[in-house]
C-alpha cells in the first residue's frame, strides 16, 4: 500500500534501546503495540522512524545526525531525539503528561496548566519537526503518533509532506477540552495533518465537535474537518494485537506448563487476575472496593479464590502518581487484614513492570480476568487476555475503548461497587459452554481485526484521504 513510497514514523517512544551491559553496548527491542505492530513493517520496507533516545547508551551507537541502524545494519534507520533535562520535564512529564494526558481522559482537575510546560511543549514539537525536515523527502508518507507531538503536524505545513496522526489516547468532549488555554494553537496543529484517527467513534465524534467550536466547517457525516484552506479527514482506527503470536503461544507446551505453575503457586481455586501501569485512568482503586464488597457479600469464597495484582511503575516523577500508589497499597493491607484465614490472603501484590513474557503465564492461570478502566483508548491487556484464553472470563469497563469492540465479554461500570462485586461472581459462576461461546466470538474478531489489519487499515485510509 506504499507504493514505493518511504514511511517516515515520528512518535516518543522508541522502538529499540541502546543500555550498558557490563562493559558492552547492548541493545533492547521494547514491548508495546506500536513496536509490535511497525516494527516488521519498517524492516521490510526500510523506513525512518524518529523518536526520543531514552536508552542510557542511545548516543554512543549514532553517527553524527543521530541515526543509527536498528536491529543490526541491515535494519532501517533510526534517528535519536537529545532532550534536555529541562525539556523531558518541561514537554514530557509537564505537557504532555499533566496537560494532555488527563484532559484526554476528561480528568480536569488533575491537570495543571504551567505556561513553561506549554512552552517546553512548543519548543521540543518544533525541534521534532526541524528533525523530520532535514530528512525529507519529495514524496515520504510522515505518520506522526500520538499526544506527545500534536503540533508536529502544524510545524511541518511549509514542507508540503504528506502527514497524518494517530492518537493512542481518547479524545475528549469540549467541555473538557475547553479548558486547555492553548486549545485553539493545539487543534490548529492537528488539522494541518491530511488525516487523523482514533481508536473509537465517541473519539472521532468529540473530535469533530471541538474542530467545530474553534470554527473549523465539519462535515460529521463524511467526518471532514475544512480548516485554513485545508482538509482533514477524521476515522476510527482501532488498534488490534499481534493475534497469530499469542493463539500460537496458547498451543505451546512450555507455556502452558509455566501458566499450570503460576497457578499451582497460589493453592487457590480460582484465580482473578489484573495488570496495570500504575495511573489514574485504570481504576485500580475502584477495583480493590469491588473486590473489598465482593468478599464481604459473598464470603462463601474466603480461602477459595485469590487476586493477584500487578502493578507496573509509571511517570514516578509526578506526586500524584507516588500518592495513589500509597492510596492502593493501604487499602490492600485492609482488605488482606479484614478477610485474611490461615495461609490465605485475598490480594496478592506486585509492584514493578516485567517483561511481557512474564506476564502471559498469568493471562492463561487466571479464572477471571479484571479490567475496570474509568476511562481508556483501547487497552491491550483485555485483548491479549483473550487471545490466550480457553475457558476463562473477561470482566471489561465499559469505558475502555476495548468495550466497543468485544461484546463477549462481561461489561461493567467501574463506578458502580455493587455491580462489580456481583460481576465478579457472575464470572467465577458461568457455565463452561457460555465461555466458550464468548471466547469464540472473541477470537473471530481479535483475528480479523489484529495488528497487521489496524496498519493497512490506517494506511489505506490515508492514502484514499489525499489522493
Ligand atoms: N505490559 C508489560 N509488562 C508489565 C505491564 C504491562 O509488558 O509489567 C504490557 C501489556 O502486556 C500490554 C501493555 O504493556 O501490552 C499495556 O498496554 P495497555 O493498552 O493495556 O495499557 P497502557 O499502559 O498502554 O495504558
Amino acid at each position: 500500500e506504499l507504493e514505493g513510497k518511504r514511511l517516515v514514523l515520528v512518535s516518543n517512544g522508541e522502538p529499540y534501546k541502546h543500555v550498558y551491559q557490563n562493559q558492552n553496548i547492548e541493545i533492547e527491542k521494547l514491548a508495546g503495540g506500536l513496536t509490535t505492530g511497525l516494527d516488521p513493517m519498517m524492516q521490510k520496507d526500510k523506513g525512518l522512524w524518529i523518536a526520543w533516545g531514552r536508552g542510557e547508551a542511545d548516543f554512543e551507537v549514532v553517527d553524527q545526525n543521530n541515526k543509527v541502524k536498528v536491529p543490526d545494519a541491515e535494519g532501517y534507520t533510526l534517528k535519536r531525539i537529545k532532550l534536555s533535562k529541562e525539556e523531558k520535564n518541561g514537554f514530557y512529564y509537564g505537557f504532555a503528561n499533566e496537560v494532555m494526558w488527563p484532559i484526554s481522559h476528561t480528568f480536569i482537575s488533575k491537570a495543571n496548566f504551567k505556561k513553561e510546560y506549554w512552552q517546553s511543549y512548543q519548543k521540543v514539537n518544533k525541534k521534532y519537526a526541524e528533525s523530520i525536515k532535514e530528512e525529507l523527502h519529495s514524496d515520504d508518507l510522515v505518520w506522526i503518533h500520538d499526544y506527545h507531538l500534536a503540533l508536529v503536524p502544524g510545524f511541518l505545513s511549509e514542507s508540503n509532506a504528506k502527514t497524518s496522526l494517530f492518537w493512542h489516547i481518547p479524545w475528549p468532549a469540549w467541555e473538557a477540552f475547553r479548558t486547555i488555554p492553548w486549545r485553539q494553537k493545539i487543534l490548529e496543529g492537528m488539522l494541518a495533518s491530511d488525516f487523523i484517527a482514533f481508536h473509537t467513534d465517541l473519539f472521532v465524534f468529540n473530535f469533530l465537535s471541538c474542530a467545530k467550536k474553534i470554527g473549523a466547517k465539519v462535515d460529521f457525516s463524511a467526518r471532514e474537518v475544512f480548516y485554513q484552506g485545508s482538509k482533514t479527514k477524521v476515522e476510527s482506527v482501532p488498534l488490534g494485537i499481534d493475534y497469530q503470536r499469542f493463539n500460537n503461544l496458547a498451543q505451546d507446551d512450555d507455556y502452558l506448563a509455566e501458566a499450570e505453575a503460576v497457578k499451582a503457586s497460589y493453592d487457590t481455586e480460582k484465580l482473578i487476575f489484573a495488570v496495570d501501569r500504575l495511573d489514574y485512568t485504570k481504576g485500580i482503586e475502584e477495583r480493590l472496593k469491588g473486590i473489598d464488597k465482593f468478599f464481604e457479600k459473598y464470603p462463601e469464597y474466603k480461602g477459595k479464590v485469590t487476586f493477584v495484582q500487578r502493578v507496573a511503575p509509571s511517570r514516578t516523577g509526578i506526586e500524584e502518581y507516588q500518592q495513589m500508589k500509597e492510596r492502593i497499597e493501604k487499602k490492600i493491607a485492609e482488605i488482606n487484614g479484614k478477610y485474611q484465614k490461615d495461609q490465605w490472603a485475598p490480594v496478592k501484590y506486585f509492584y514493578g513492570s516485567v517483561p511481557q513474557a512474564e506476564l502471559l503465564p498469568y493471562y492463561k492461570a487466571a479464572d477471571l480476568a479484571l479490567i475496570t478502566a474509568l476511562i481508556d483508548g483501547m487497552n491491550l491487556v483485555a485483548k491479549e487476555y483473550l487471545a490466550v484464553q480457553d475457558s476463562g472470563v473477561l470482566l471489561l469497563s465499559e469505558f475502555a475503548g476495548a468495550a466497543e469492540y468485544l461484546d463477549s465479554a462481561l461489561k461493567v461500570n467501574p463506578y458502580n461497587t455493587e455491580a462489580l462485586a456481583d460481576s465478579i461472581y457472575q464470572g467465577l459462576e458461568m457455565p463452561e459452554t457460555e465461555k466458550k461461546k464468548r471466547l469464540q466470538k472473541a477470537e473471530a474478531d481479535l483475528k480479523e481485526y489484529d495488528i497487521n489489519w489496524w496498519r493497512d487499515y490506517f494506511l489505506k485510509k490515508w492514502v484514499e484521504s489525499y489522493e
